[in-house]
């Protein structure tokens, strides 16, 4: 773990695939992959020579040439409800936010893929920060490598209170950063590395159409998809990807996705809660029509405010008469806990430290503080 990029190529973000080629290429046996995807993985190794069954000249040469490199985790915070949050320094200086929600059996991490991000959601803290940079799958799975290896390795142990979901709901937006990501996601899933099934991974889009479309034909995983408005009037004003990819669109490839998957499965959309803005009976009677166009769950978040925001959370009897319309309608529908608020980790608090490539924090209120506060510390 260093902060200087270096010119080692880093083993931990390959797949299986990716290594077996590498091994291939200096003149190894392609089984050597497997073995070190273990080692990594699901025994928290970073040092070639714990790597009991590779010969020694073959340790000597990886300790050459390569390295196995998490992020650097700067501050690890724990609110009172368990939820655990990490802030972790990337390649380039900057720091992404990771955080884990434990929820009785259940541990869900919620993986941050930019530092930032260029899609200026107007409720939302990362997009008022800009974007800073697209991680790599090595910053995209040690942010994995780095919480299941604090919870104590293999994470497939179900004895350990550890990460049983992974989604990909942290800071930047997944499907703008889409190879690093599918690589990722593909060691979660991977047997020799994280073995999380294909529904208990999830990505989350505010609506990359033509990105959506090439993930359904490379993988399989769980889709949600930021909705926050029923209508396109409405949706272009909090979600602006909304002009370029209006309702219609996004909803024709979320049902491709879903024609590819099995009846079972359906797309989870979110939809924060924000008051006087998309909380009234009338708005929930549309989303009802809308939301009846496709297999789907529906999981009304309650707005987590952030510094200079305009917006407000609704209230408790609003989001729960907004539930209740779509129940009555036959509609699954949930209401977020909010978790971790106490450590800014609630959904939309993700700031990280964000050296603003795109210059929109100029135009705006600092977002947060993120020094972090030594209560939290450990
Ligand atoms: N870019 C992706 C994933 C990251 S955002 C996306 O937009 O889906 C993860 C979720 O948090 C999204 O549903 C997003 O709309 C929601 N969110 C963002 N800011 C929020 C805030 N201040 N309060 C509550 N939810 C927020
Ligand atoms: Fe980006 Fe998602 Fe935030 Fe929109 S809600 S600005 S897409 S991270």
């Amino acid at each position: 773990m260093s902060d200087a990029p270096s010119d080692k190529i880093n083993l931990l973000g390959l797949s299986i695939a990716k290594l077996e080629e590498y091994f291939v290429s200096i003149g190894e046996k392609k089984f050597r992959a497997a073995q070190v995807v273990k080692w990594i993985h699901q025994q928290g190794v970073t040092d070639f020579d714990a790597m009991s069954n590779l010969a020694k000249p073959l340790r000597d040469k990886l300790k050459m040439e390569a390295e196995i490199r998490p992020p650097k985790i700067i501050f690890q915070g724990d609110s009172a409800d368990g939820t655990r949050k990490w802030l972790m320094q990337v390649d380039g200086g900057s720091s992404i936010e990771t955080v884990f929600i434990p929820d009785g059996d259940r541990g869900t991490l919620c993986v941050s893929s930019q530092v930032g991000c260029s899609l200026d959601c107007s409720f939302c803290a990362t997009g008022k920060q800009g974007f800073n940079k697209n991680l790599t799958a090595a910053e995209i799975i040690g942010q994995v490598f780095l919480a299941a290896k604090s919870f104590g390795l293999p994470i497939k142990d179900s004895q350990k209170r550890t990460v049983t979901n992974v989604v990909m709901m942290g800071m930047g937006e997944p499907l703008l950063n889409f190879e690093p990501v599918v690589d990722a996601m593909n060691l979660m899933m991977e047997d020799q590395a994280y073995g999380l099934s294909k529904r208990r991974v999830t990505l989350s889009t505010s609506g990359v159409v033509p990105a959506l479309d090439r993930l359904g034909e490379l993988t399989d995983v769980a889709l949600a998809v930021s909705l926050h408005a029923p209508n396109d009037r409405l949706r272009d004003t909090l979600v602006p990807i909304n002009r370029k990819y209006p309702l219609a669109v996004l909803f024709d490839s979320i049902r491709r996705y879903l024609d590819r998957l099995s009846e079972s499965r359906s797309v989870t959309f979110e939809y924060t809660m924000l008051k006087g803005v998309n909380d009234s009976d009338a708005l929930a009677h549309e989303l009802s029509a809308l939301a009846k166009t496709v297999r789907c769950k529906i999981n009304l978040i309650p707005f987590n405010p952030f510094p200079g925001t305009q917006y407000e959370v609704s209230s408790r009897n609003r989001i729960y008469a907004f539930q209740r319309i779509l129940l009555n309608d036959g509609h699954v529908v949930t209401v977020r806990k909010t978790r971790g608020d106490d450590i800014d980790a609630a959904c939309g608090q993700l700031a990280g430290q964000v050296d603003d490539k795109t210059k929109r924090s100029a135009r705006y209120i600092p977002v947060t503080d993120v020094t972090p506060s030594t209560e939290h510390a450990v």
